[in-house]
This record gives C-alpha cells, sequence and structure tokens, in this order.
C-alpha cells in the first residue's frame, strides 16, 4: 500500500522518544507506521470484510490541540516542563513535543521562563509544595483561538495580574486564560474549581463547517485535520436520505450529531457527562440546528428504554471510548432494530469484540475504514458500517 504523500516531507525525529515513551512508533518511517496499522486492523477485522486502506495523515507532525506539560524541578532546583514517562510520575523534559501544535509548546516555554521573576515556584508531589502543577494548552485549528489552563495547587495566585499581563504581551495569540485549582493528591489534570483570568473562558473552532465550544473540560477529538476527514468519511458511509431519525450514542459535545443534523430529518444524542450535554446544547444553539435533542444518561439505560418503549430508529452512530461498548446496548440496539449502524472505534479490539456481538444478533459489516488520528503513537481509529441482514 502506498500513501501519496508520504515522500512530500522531511521526516522528523524526536531525542527523547525513548525516554518519554507517548510515541511507540516514531522510530518508523510515516510508510512504516500506516503499514503496521493497516496490518493490525486487517488481522483483526479482515474476517468480517475486507479492510479499506487507511486514511493517512499528509502531514503526520504537529497535530495535537490538546497539550498538557507538568511541571516539576530538577536535581539542580531548576524549573523543568514537560511530559510525564509512559506509566510514571517522572518528568521527561520536553519544549517541542512532534505531536504538539508548536504555537503551545512555544507558551509553555515562556510560562516557564517566567516562573522565576515572578517567584512562582513548581508543585512537588512527593512534599505537596509550591504552586504550579501543570499547564493545558487547547488550540482552535481554524478559529486560530488558545485556551491556557493554568493548573496551581491553590488558588492563592500571587501577582495574577502582573503575570497574565506579561504572558499576554510575550503570547498576544492567546484568547483566554483559564485558572484551575487542584489541591488533591491526585493525577488527574485538573481540578473542580476555575475562574476566568482572561478571555471567555472557552475556545471555538470549525469543524466540517460547523462551531465548536471547547470548555477546559469537554471531549475534543485531539487531531483535527484528521476528525474532518472521519466524520465526513462516517456520513458519507451512512449514506443519509434526508428523511431518517437516527441515534448519536457517545455524543460527547454533540460534533458527529450536529454535522449529521443537515443530512437527515432529527437527531438523538446521548452521552453519559453531564458537562458534555450542557456543551452540546449549547453547540446546537450556536450553530441553529433545530433538528437535534441531547439526553443526558448512561447510552445503555437509554437504548433499553428506546427499545422498551417500542421506539425505532434508521441508523445509529455509535462513538464509544475505548473499552467499546456493552452488551446491553447492543441487545438494545438490535430490539430498536436500526437499518444501519456506523461504528467509530479508537479501538479494534473492542470493536472486534462488538462486531460480533452485532453479527450475531442479525448484522452484515458493510464496510470498514482505518484512519490515523494519531500518528507516531500506535494507536488506530476505525469506521465499520454495518447494516441488518433482512432475513
Ligand atoms: N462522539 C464524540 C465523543 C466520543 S468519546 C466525539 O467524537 O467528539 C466517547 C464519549 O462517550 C465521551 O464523551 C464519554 O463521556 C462518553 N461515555 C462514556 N461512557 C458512556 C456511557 N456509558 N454512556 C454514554 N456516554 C458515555
Amino acid at each position: 500500500m502506498q500513501t501519496e504523500n508520504s515522500k512530500t516531507f522531511e521526516r522528523r525525529s524526536c531525542p527523547v522518544v525513548k525516554e518519554c515513551g507517548g510515541c511507540q512508533i516514531q522510530h518508523l518511517s510515516y510508510q512504516k507506521q500506516i503499514e503496521m496499522k493497516q496490518k493490525q486492523v486487517e488481522t483483526l477485522l479482515n474476517k468480517f470484510c475486507k479492510v479499506k486502506d487507511i486514511i493517512a495523515m499528509d502531514y503526520p507532525y504537529y497535530y495535537r490541540n490538546k497539550i498538557h506539560a507538568t511541571f516539576d524541578t530538577d536535581r539542580k532546583g531548576k524549573a523543568i516542563s514537560g511530559i510525564y514517562q509512559a506509566g510514571t510520575h517522572k518528568v521527561v523534559s520536553v519544549d517541542s513535543c512532534l505531536l504538539h501544535d508548536q504555537r503551545a509548546d512555544n507558551i509553555i516555554v515562556s510560562i516557564r521562563e517566567m516562573l522565576r521573576s515572578f517567584k512562582i515556584r513548581t508543585y512537588n508531589e512527593d512534599t505537596r509544595n509550591g504552586l504550579l502543577r501543570h499547564v493545558l494548552i487547547r488550540t482552535g485549528y481554524n478559529s486560530k483561538q488558545i485556551m491556557v489552563v493554568l493548573v496551581l495547587a491553590s488558588h492563592v495566585f500571587p501577582s495574577r495580574k502582573n503575570f497574565i499581563k506579561a504572558l499576554m504581551k510575550k503570547h498576544p495569540e492567546i484568547t483566554t486564560v483559564v485558572l484551575n485549582v487542584n489541591n488533591k493528591k491526585t493525577s488527574m489534570v485538573l481540578g473542580q474549581r476555575e475562574q476566568v483570568l482572561y478571555g471567555k473562558g472557552f475556545i471555538e473552532d470549525t469543524l466540517c463547517e460547523k462551531v465548536f465550544r471547547i470548555s477546559p473540560k469537554s471531549f475534543y477529538q485531539v487531531n483535527p485535520v484528521q476528525t474532518d476527514l472521519l466524520y465526513n468519511k462516517a456520513i458519507e458511509l451512512a449514506s443519509f436520505q434526508g428523511n431518517e431519525t437516527i441515534i448519536d450514542a457517545y455524543c460527547g459535545i454533540g460534533t458527529i450529531g450536529l454535522i449529521a443534523s443537515d443530512h437527515v430529518k432529527k437527531v438523538i444524542g446521548v452521552e453519559l457527562n453531564r458537562d458534555a450535554v450542557k456543551d452540546a446544547i449549547n453547540n446546537a444553539k450556536r450553530n441553529n440546528v433545530k433538528n437535534v435533542y441531547f439526553h443526558n444518561e448512561d447510552a445503555g439505560d437509554f437504548m433499553i428504554k428506546m427499545a422498551r418503549e417500542k421506539q425505532s430508529v434508521d441508523a445509529v452512530i455509535m462513538d464509544p471510548p475505548r473499552a467499546g461498548s456493552t452488551e446491553a446496548f447492543l441487545r438494545a440496539l438490535t430490539s430498536i432494530n436500526p437499518k444501519k449502524v456506523v461504528y467509530i472505534s479508537c479501538n479494534p479490539v473492542t470493536l472486534k469484540r462488538d462486531l460480533e456481538s452485532l453479527v450475531k444478533k442479525g448484522y452484515q459489516v458493510q464496510r470498514i475504514v482505518p484512519v490515523d488520528m494519531f500518528p507516531g503513537t500506535s494507536h488506530v481509529e476505525c469506521i465499520a458500517l454495518m447494516s441488518r441482514t433482512d432475513k
């Protein structure tokens, strides 16, 4: 298999690739990486139908729109910032990561350089002293907006005004700054408490011609270039006629459902995370979409309820987390009896398990398309289209 663009860019290497461990296959050429992913998906899923060629990325670097740096101090007492070594709490110093939006990495370096003059100490996980724990940055690929979230161990942030002023002077491209307080002994990055220090407290970005609001905690796909291709492909595979009622299960902030809303009569979105559903409702308003209804519920419970009420839908789009769906969800899905199921998965192993279950329940896998959402890493996304076999 060949990708058209695989030879048109200069290959880059990372000096800490081994120490960091975040990029499991960065040592391979991009061509080799996608061949490996293609093979992995084929080995698992070819038994259902012949897997299509992977949708590779034109330029497989600097794609991440969500960047998280942890702050610490080295043995000489100097502030460092970077990435946790895979599986540990040791911070590997990284100034420029091959996956990160470079605008974000530049801001992180600036923040680190400002710490001394503002007498801000980095947080120590063992002694629980110090202030700055993490910096989270979210960037809008199309909108160019940038949100900086300063995660501090305390809400007491001396000279915060001057700090923000100095940061904005260095980086006028930043559109909002949020203070997040995390004073717990936890490996979670963000704490509960938030305060907007500058701007609106969220960014917006355009995806498949719709605008989405992204808050510090919202789930949003991290590779905007490939997400555009992924969602367009999913909708193309569904080949909607315009009069369908569909379910967008595990809908997050409503992205897929809102994008699909132009192509169908009605979309019913279901999502467990309350904040995400709030964002989804806002996103519907923001885009003036009137045929989408969001429910804040466990997707399995929701499907069971729909099945019990003998409601039917024409298609289900589902995009569960890595663990995949549940047997209860899949059983209820077959009672609702959609003609088509479009399954978007970030884990081909659980996708295989769930496809096997749906095949036993009377569905046939029509198409499987892998998409490389995470170049440099071993993760691979897939879209599977299934249709009901009419007995
Ligand atoms: N489709 C969205 C989000 C996919 S991520 C997008 O592409 O942006 C998976 C989503 O499933 C997350 O938002 C997570 O909160 C949600 N989720 C996890 N378990 C769930 C459950 N049992 N019921 C409903 N939603 C769930």
